[in-house]
């Protein structure tokens, strides 16, 4: 009997999964392969190209030569291709978003939202890129200085897992509108959608300007001390972004380094907040039905004030409870399997600390009941009475698990939420205009909702303070973030003088 059901197997049976080296689909030059394991039943899934050090080299070598001739396309020539992309990628819409739910674990119903998302992206940055201006700076009188914005070259782009084709899709787009070409790594745990992505990214674009090269920190320890590659922009946890820019470093080049990292985030409700609409808030911030909670810039901490603590833990309980966890390619379920077996176990270590340290477990921590055997599938869960000093407070899960706390004064209010290394996100609950706004300006992340959770808007800036992070992206910000500014000074003759040159030149 087939472990994997049909639907599924049509979206891998056939097909051969490559990188993309210098406009070819193609294999590792140490022709090894490893095998991607479908989360949802813990089967072998597909075949990718485990790719090299050598690869990376000559994707690096690729995007070098192709990078002169793009960057003199300009934004309109360049804008061309990203038309063209947008048609493949919203023809191939459903084997994008099916591939997430079999390789990543993300419903599928959620992974054709995140390509319709991404397509937004794809729109938006070329008008963006073609309204950038440069600058006349009136530095000193009477002379002319101007800037001048050049690209780097080759950008390495290293992405995590938990919204495959969307980072595949959306994150190499800033730099290649503003002239660089690109070399990406996707992650190792899902990076089907991103070699179907190679193959739409070789159609509409030049060859060299994407590369694709798949592999894990090995492939992105070549990319990062590349010394070819001068700008580097990463998505990952904490750890790796710390190596990468210490791995830059010891490459003894200075390099440009971004990095979107972790999150603790913290959910501030006020006493005078409609209960209601923060308990839904505190469901759509989790994520738990796109990424089953695998999400950076998920509300994990919710802070409430004493007086609705009551109210808000049970009515949030009864709604955490409702979700129904199963394969991600069935749209019955609202919420599918984590990413890997590796990582469920990380999870549910936390869920142990939880327990051991006296948290109070509200629902969940368990496997849901009827799910496909061999998944790596965990119940949406809830901590109450969670204090400052537990880990699960402090650290990222990256999983399906939202810790509540209490509160009572504001400045006890300020210290839990700014009180983690972590910095990405954060939201304040009230219906009181002044402590909203006073309020988000205290708290110390780099993304604060009023009344919202979750949502990103393209166009304003995403990123993190402290550890979550360096840089901004989705946003003008990040396309400067891939340009270098050059000053051209000019010297102007004093005109009298100019002019009486040109007479006695007669
Ligand atoms: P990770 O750090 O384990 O891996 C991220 C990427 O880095 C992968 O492609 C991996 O192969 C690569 N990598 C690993 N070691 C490397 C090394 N030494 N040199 C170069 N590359 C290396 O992260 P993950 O588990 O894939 O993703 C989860 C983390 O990503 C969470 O911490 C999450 O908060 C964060 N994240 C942040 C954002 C954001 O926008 N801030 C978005 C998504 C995920």
């Amino acid at each position: 009997m087939d472990i994997i059901p049909d639907p599924v197997k049509q979206y891998v049976d056939g097909r051969r999964f490559r990188m993309l080296i210098d406009g070819a689909l193609v294999e590792s030059q140490s022709g090894q392969r490893v095998i991607t394991v479908n989360p949802n039943t813990g089967e072998d899934l597909a075949e990718v190209p485990e790719g090299g050090a050598e690869d990376v080299q000559r994707a690096v070598s690729a995007a070098r030569a192709a990078q002169p001739a793009w960057d003199a396309l300009g934004v309109a020539g360049r804008s061309k291709a990203f038309k063209r992309f947008a048609q493949l990628v919203a023809e191939h819409r459903e084997d994008l978003a099916m591939l997430d739910a079999i390789d990543c674990g993300n419903p599928v119903q959620q992974m054709r939202l995140d390509v319709d998302l991404a397509l937004n992206y794809v729109a938006g940055w070329p008008p963006l890129a073609a309204a950038m201006n440069g600058q006349v700076i009136p530095a000193s009188p009477g002379n002319l200085h101007y800037t001048a914005s050049k690209p780097y070259g080759v950008v390495g782009r290293i992405t995590a897992y938990n919204h495959p084709a969307m980072f595949a899709i959306t994150r190499p787009l800033p730099s290649l509108i503003t002239g660089n070409t690109l070399v990406m790594k996707p992650a190792p745990q899902a990076s089907l959608s991103a070699l179907l992505l190679a193959e739409l990214y070789n159609e509409a674009f030049p060859p060299g300007v994407v590369n694709i090269v798949t592999g894990g920190a090995e492939v992105g320890d070549s990319l990062v001390t590349d010394p070819r590659v001068k700008r580097l922009a990463f998505t990952g946890s904490v750890g790796t972004g710390l190596t990468i820019q210490r791995r830059a470093a010891e490459s003894g080049h200075v390099k440009y380094v971004t990095l979107e990292l972790g999150g603790k985030n913290a959910m501030v409700i006020m006493p005078d907040a409609d209960v209601d609409e923060a308990v839904e808030g505190a469901i759509f911030g989790m994520n738990f039905n796109v990424s089953q909670g695998q999400s950076c810039g998920s509300n994990s901490r919710v802070l409430v004030h004493s007086t609705l603590y009551d109210e808000f833990t049970s009515k949030l309980a009864a709604r955490v409870s409702e979700y129904h966890v199963g394969a991600a390619y069935d749209e019955t379920n609202d919420m599918g399997p984590l990413v890997s077996r590796q990582h469920y176990e990380r999870v549910q270590s936390y869920i142990d600390s939880g327990l051991q340290e006296g948290a109070e477990l509200l629902t969940g921590g368990e496997r849901p009941d009827g799910a496909p055997d061999g998944g790596f599938y965990l119940r949406p869960t809830m901590f109450g009475s969670v204090r400052k000093d537990m880990r699960i407070a402090s650290e990222e899960i990256f999983g399906p698990v939202i810790a509540v706390m209490r509160f009572d004064g504001y400045e006890e209010m300020l210290d839990l939420a700014n009180g983690t290394d972590l910095g990405l996100t954060a939201s304040v609950w009230t219906r009181d205009l002044s402590l909203a706004h006073r309020t988000a300006d205290r708290l110390d992340a780099g993304y604060v909702w009023i009344n919202d959770s979750s949502r990103h808007y393209f166009g304003t800036p995403f990123g993190g303070t402290r550890n979550s992070g360096i840089g901004r992206e989705e946003s003008a910000d990040e396309l400067l973030s891939f340009l270098e500014s050059k000053v051209v000074h000019t010297r102007l003759s004093d005109p009298g003088v100019a002019f009486e040159r040109l007479i006695a030149k007669r």
